[in-house]
Parts: C-alpha cells; sequence; structure tokens
C-alpha cells in the first residue's frame, strides 16, 4: 500500500493539515486518495501550554485537550484518515518511485510527505539533515531549527509545516501552516485549480 500523503507529526500543524485533507473526501479528486498520520504527540510543544489567546478555544484550554480533541475530531469527522500511533519516524528517503518513511517500528510508502515535527535541535531524521539551518524567527539563544523550504516545499513531495517551516510558534499560525500545506496539495491534485474546502450552513 502507498500513502498518496503521510503527515509526520501529530502537533498543531500536523493535525491542521490531516482536517484538511481529511474534509476533501467528497471531493471527486480527493475521494480515493489514502491519507495517513504518524500520531506522535508526546514531544509536542502543546504538552506544556496553557492556551488563553486563540480565537475560537475557551480561556483556560490546555494543550494535552488539545492535542486528545484534535485526535477525536480527525477520527470523528474523517476515519478515513489512518492514525498511526506509537512510533517515531527515524527516516525519509526518496526511493525511485515513492519516499519511503522509516519508524522505529515499520516502514511506510508515500507519494507525498509532510513533515511537521516541531523546531527541536535533536531533530534526527536520515534522508532530511541536509535541510537543517537555524531558526530564523526564534531567539538565536533557544538553538532552535528549521527545514529549508519554499513556501513550505522543501523538494518535490517533501513538504515542512508548523514552526519547523520557520514559522514563530503560535498555535494558530502552525495550524495555519498545516492547513497551507493541506490546500497545496489538494490543488495538486485537483490539477492546479486553487482549492479549499469550506462547509456551509444549510
Ligand atoms: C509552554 C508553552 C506554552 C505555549 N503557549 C502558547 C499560547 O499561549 N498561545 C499560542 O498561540 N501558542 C503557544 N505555544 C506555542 C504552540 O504550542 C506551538 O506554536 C505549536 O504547538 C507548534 O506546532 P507544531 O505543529 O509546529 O509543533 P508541535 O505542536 O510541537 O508538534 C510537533 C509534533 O511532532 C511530533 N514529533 C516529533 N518528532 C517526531 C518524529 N521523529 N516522528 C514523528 N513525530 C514526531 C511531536 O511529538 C509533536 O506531536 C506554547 C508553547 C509552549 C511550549
Amino acid at each position: 500500500m502507498i500513502y498518496d500523503v503521510l503527515i509526520i507529526g501529530g502537533g498543531a500543524a500536523g493535525m491542521s493539515c490531516a482536517l484538511v485533507l481529511g474534509s476533501a473526501k467528497i471531493k471527486p479528486f480527493a475521494t480515493n486518495k489514502k491519507i495517513g498520520i504518524i500520531m506522535h504527540q508526546k514531544a509536542s510543544a502543546l504538552q506544556t501550554g496553557l492556551f488563553n489567546n486563540v480565537l475560537g478555544i475557551a480561556s483556560g484550554t490546555t494543550g494535552i485537550e488539545l492535542l486528545s480533541r484534535g485526535k477525536q475530531q480527525l477520527k470523528d469527522m474523517y476515519p478515513h484518515v489512518d492514525q498511526i500511533e506509537k512510533e517515531k519516524v527515524q527516516a525519509v528517503n526518496q526511493e525511485s518511485e515513492f519516499i519511503m518513511v522509516k519508524t522505529n517500528k515499520k516502514q511506510y510508502n508515500a507519494k507525498k510527505v509532510v513533515v511537521a515535527v516541531g523546531p527541536s535541535n535533536l531533530f534526527n531524521i536520515d534522508g532530511l539533515m541536509e535541510y537543517i539551518e537555524p531558526h530564523e524567527k526564534l531567539p538565536v539563544a533557544k538553538g532552535r531549527i528549521q527545514l529549508k523550504n519554499n513556501d513550505h516545499l522543501v523538494v518535490e513531495n517533501i513538504y515542512v509545516a508548523g514552526v519547523l517551516a520557520g514559522w514563530r510558534s503560535q498555535f494558530a499560525i502552525a495550524c495555519g501552516s498545516g492547513a497551507s500545506v493541506a490546500t497545496d496539495i489538494l490543488t495538486e491534485w485537483n490539477n492546479g485549480i486553487p482549492t479549499m474546502v469550506h462547509d456551509k450552513v444549510e
């Protein structure tokens, strides 16, 4: 089985990307696409955060609540998106016809990959090390990193999303980055026609 898109990281950017991709299921160009997310959450910045300044999220909400609600929302609304639990990615390698994603337990093949693992300087994913550079929008003293990218694209079919894409660390920015990558992928699936997914009150 080959994923059409495999998202790496179950934080703000990764889950936002998965929700927008999942919501396109009803569109003919996305109906048969196989989407997965490696739902690793242990290392998310959300683990220790408290959220009072995010539009639409009740003040006092903890990041831990957001992590579990995000997973549940994805499961309830878009169950066709595979949530791969308890695995951590070790390598992302471009093979001739697909991208090979290796975790501590298994190996997956994908046509496109979205890397949304946060800006830690402990980043250690074989195949992506050559794209690391110092983060341009976080305090130098923190030693954070980003992946070189052009509007989220690292190299053909490999995207980066969230703070690792070079954005400042705010929840809404990370979510927006993940959603932005999702709409880029949907646009490509839709033959280059700029694509968004909007639900409407009947
Ligand atoms: C203490 C604290 C308080 C904060 N408070 C606020 C606030 O009040 N308002 C606000 O807007 N923002 C706040 N933030 C910032 C916000 O949490 C981040 O901007 C946001 O979570 C970044 O999203 P991300 O998806 O880029 O990274 P993350 O949410 O960190 O997600 C990265 C994900 O990748 C996973 N991962 C890592 N390595 C691997 C691997 N090898 N394989 C697979 N998965 C992997 C991690 O487990 C994690 O789930 C706060 C952050 C902290 C730390």
